[in-house]
């Protein structure tokens, strides 16, 4: 009874006084440490706002809710992230985060070895952070190193044009998935969902009116690496790739839908600016048959987003609304905005593939 007493009592010492309601402190250089006192724990990892984070550190943030990107002004140029991307891009380069920044609670969030460790190197000063509740480690799978260097090996090929069919087969490519919700939005409704039943519905589309193969790169609620995602688009038979996404904005008023393109497209020996590529083409034939089903397209972006993966074949990314706007959600959950957005990616998929046979011929 006594050992257990003592026990208790070292128990008890070791843990700091309520009163301190902050959880985390955090100083850049030898400045007096602010505290934090939003920090949410996740696997076995704390997790701060960013917008928290980046005022202690001198630096200025800004959320694009267009681009669903978090860029940050650093000495060296803009440096990026988004919700769910495994990469902070700065400049030309991509540099691996160990946690994926999340929205939680309202608020992108990104884990404190990045607060700790990953943007004073990147920026070459050093912070005080202690976190004075810091989670019991959960056991987490060791990370690939590899995986990285295997998505940016993959070059997605545009296929040469045959005698066949006007359209081979297509990858839809719902997002997120798995512990990775994506966007959230009214309701707690998730972008995962919402990506993977507008690919389902695609999918059958597809296959009823044109009889082509259509590949999933996931058919349920998982997620995927960076290289599990590019994979199907990498079959001889593969003329598209169509990547379908979700947005959440700060704004309840924000609405409509987004298309991305790569910024160049590669090849074999060379690359053209975005603006002559075939993923172009196709967004322009997706952008007409949306606005004809009378479904408001934005505009079309080249963009240096990770997804869309290196290559010429033809690949769009398509944010398809807000979840966080009452219309868009409507479209894309009942029945029948949902019809007229499959119908409307379906046309656009099928123009394309007519306009590229008219070509050759
Ligand atoms: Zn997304």
């Amino acid at each position: 009874m006594l050992r257990f007493f003592s026990i208790l009592y070292i128990y008890c010492a070791l843990i700091p006084p309520v009163s301190a309601l902050a959880s985390v402190e955090l100083a850049l250089g030898n400045h007096a440490p602010t505290a934090i006192n939003e920090v949410y724990y996740r696997d076995g990892v704390s997790f701060l706002a960013i917008d928290d984070v980046m005022p202690v550190l001198g630096l200025k943030g800004r959320w694009d809710s267009v681009t669903h990107i978090y860029e940050i002004t650093t000495p060296y140029g803009i440096a990026s992230i988004s919700p769910g991307s495994q990469y902070l891009r700065l400049g030309e380069s991509f540099i691996p985060l160990k946690h994926m920044p999340r929205f939680i609670d309202g608020r992108l969030r990104i884990d404190e070895i990045f607060v700790r460790e990953q943007i004073p190197d990147l920026l070459g000063f050093s912070v005080y952070y202690r976190n004075l509740n810091p989670p019991a480690p959960a056991p987490v799978p060791a990370e690939d190193d590899a995986s990285l260097d295997r998505f940016f090996s993959f070059l997605l090929q545009k296929k040469e044009a045959s005698n066949g069919p006007a359209l081979g087969g297509v990858v839809l490519d719902p997002g997120h998935g798995g512990q990775e919700p994506g966007s959230l939005g009214i309701g707690g409704i998730k972008e995962k969902t919402v990506a993977l039943d507008v690919a389902h519905s695609l999918e059958k589309q597809l296959k009823m009116q044109l009889g082509i193969p259509v590949y999933l790169t996931r058919d349920n609620d998982y997620a995927l690496s960076p290289e599990q995602r590019v994979e199907p688009a990498t079959r001889s038979d593969v003329d598209v790739l169509l990547q379908l996404h979700a947005q959440a904005s700060p704004h309840a008023a924000t609405s409509g839908i987004s298309l991305f393109v790569r910024t160049r497209e590669e090849f074999e020996g060379g690359s053209v600016p975005a603006e002559q590529g075939a993923s172009m083409q196709l967004a322009i034939c997706l952008e007409k048959a949306l606005l004809k089903q009378g479904l408001p397209v934005q505009k079309i972006v080249p963009a240096p987003l990770l997804p869309l993966g290196r290559g010429n074949l033809p690949t769009v990314l398509v944010e398809m609304g807000y979840l966080t706007n009452a219309d868009d959600v409507a479209l894309l959950t009942q029945t029948e905005g949902r019809n007229r957005l499959v119908l409307a990616l379906y046309d656009g998929l099928k123009t394309f593939a007519d306009e590229q046979k008219e070509n050759l011929q």
